[in-house]
This record gives C-alpha cells, sequence and structure tokens, in this order.
C-alpha cells in the first residue's frame, strides 16, 4: 500500500453534474459511478493499480471498481463525490463491502500516508506503533490473504532478490578485475536500474519489493561496490530515493 496523490477530478465532473447523478442514484438506484471519465480518471491516478493491495489492474481478470471510500449505501450524497472515490480490484472492493469507515476509519490512501500507520514483515502487513488506523485497514481489507496477496507478493519480490544476486555476482566479478569489459559494465549498470525499477510506485506490489530489495544486505554490497567503481550515477539515485520513500519497514 502505498500514498496516491489525489488529482484534480475529470472535467466532466461538474458541480452541475454531480447533483444530477446524486439524484439518479438516490431516486433510481443507478450505477452513476460507472461512467469511462470518472474510472479512466481513477485508473490514471492510481498509474492502473488498486489502491489497497497494489495488484494491477486490467490483468488475470482483476476488473476494477470504483470504490466508495464512504459507502454509497450509508453516505448517497458522495456516489460520485471525487475525494471519495478510489480504483480497487474485486477482491479489496468485496472484502470492504459495507464497512463503514466514518464510524471505524482505515486508511485513506490520498488523505495519509501508509508508512505512517503500517510496516512490513516478511510479506505481511503489520500495524505500526500498534496504529489503530493500520490495524483496521489490515483486517477489513484482509491484507494479509495467505493465497491471494502474500504468495504472488513473495513470488514477485523473490524474483527481484534472485536477480539482485544474480548482478552483485557480476559486479563482484568486475571489481575483481575477473571480467571487467564495457559490456559487463553495462549489464550491471543497466540491470540494477531495471531491477529498482521493478520496486518503483508505477509497479506492481512496489511497497513489497522496495522493502525486499532496499534493505537486503546484497543491495547495500552491490551499491557500495558501485560508488567504489563510480558507477553509481545520477539516475540510479534518483530511482533509489523514490524506491526508498515507496518501502514500508520499522518497529513494530
Ligand atoms: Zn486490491
Amino acid at each position: 500500500m502505498i500514498k496516491i496523490n489525489r488529482v484534480p477530478p475529470p472535467p466532466e465532473l461538474t458541480e452541475e453534474k454531480k447533483k444530477e447523478l446524486t439524484q439518479k442514484f438516490i431516486n433510481e438506484k443507478e450505477r452513476v459511478w460507472a461512467t469511462p471519465y470518472i474510472k479512466n480518471a481513477l485508473f490514471k491516478m492510481s498509474k492502473g493499480k488498486c489502491s489497497f493491495c497494489e495488484c494491477k489492474l486490467g490483468e488475470e481478470g482483476k476488473y476494477m471498481h470504483v470504490e466508495h471510500f464512504h459507502h454509497k449505501d450509508s453516505y448517497p450524497n458522495e456516489v460520485v463525490e471525487w475525494n471519495n472515490l478510489l480504483p480497487t480490484c474485486v477482491r479489496c472492493n468485496t472484502n470492504k463491502g459495507i464497512h463503514d469507515t466514518v464510524l471505524e476509519p482505515i486508511i485513506d490512501v490520498t488523505m495519509c500516508d501508509p508508512r505512517d500507520h503500517l510496516i512490513i514483515d516478511n510479506y505481511r502487513y503489520k500495524s505500526k506503533n500498534n496504529s489503530q488506523l493500520g490495524r483496521q485497514t489490515i483486517e477489513v481489507i484482509y491484507l494479509n490473504d495467505s493465497d491471494q496477496l502474500v504468495k504472488p507478493r513473495f513470488d514477485i519480490a523473490n524474483k527481484a532478490k534472485e536477480t539482485l544476486e544474480l548482478i552483485l555476482d557480476k559486479a563482484r566479478e568486475f571489481k575483481d578485475g575477473v571480467s571487467n569489459s564495457t559490456r559487463r559494465k553495462n549489464i550491471i549498470v543497466n540491470g540494477l536500474k531495471s531491477l529498482l525499477r521493478e520496486a518503483h510506485p508505477s509497479s506492481q506490489f512496489s511497497a513489497i519489493v522496495a522493502t525486499a530489495i532496499i534493505h537486503d544486505v546484497d543491495y547495500s554490497e552491490l551499491k557500495g561496490i558501485l560508488i567504489s567503481l563510480n558507477l553509481w550515477d545520477e539516475e540510479m539515485q534518483r530511482i533509489e530515493s523514490e524506491v526508498v520513500n515507496t518501502s514500508l519497514y520499522g518497529q513494530y
């Protein structure tokens, strides 16, 4: 789970339009939020990912649902209120169900940073410093769903760690002069950049992958080697700082 910056509402969603759609929902129970301009703007806002679990929407049957943070049945006046809408996957939307986030708040990723309330431990989310908001979010969204979330997170992060080991091996050889061709240097430098991009906020399960890579001892060694060889460049520094800001690591 990562912080998402709320973008401005789509231009079609004027105050007048909102009133019209809200009345339509209240009177006719029509799915007024399910319009392409709302869905497209939400999809773009979250970079095509579920706001809660960070799975990629639109892949393997993961259709995007428009989630009403304050549930539409309890708060019908917010049915097309832009700040109340989030793009989510079916799994998260179904788990949240009719949960009342006003009475029992959970993390709204457009309003607060999940890093203040959650940490990641062994591919599972835990509440940070016993944060009630963190705990309720984990329970309501069922963020540690073993089959649908923990296992895919492990698979992706493990693959990234395998790649990290391979790049580190090559970097050690390069440093020791075993193989220090330009070709080898490019494999190391570009390999690390593409690995860091897998942990970038626009990638699937970015919080998990970022945490797994950044806090791996292999990563520290690899970075040290690159710095000592003057191969650590500005682009790497820039991507790394975005990845560090995505990771969730800390004490309970
Ligand atoms: Zn989800």
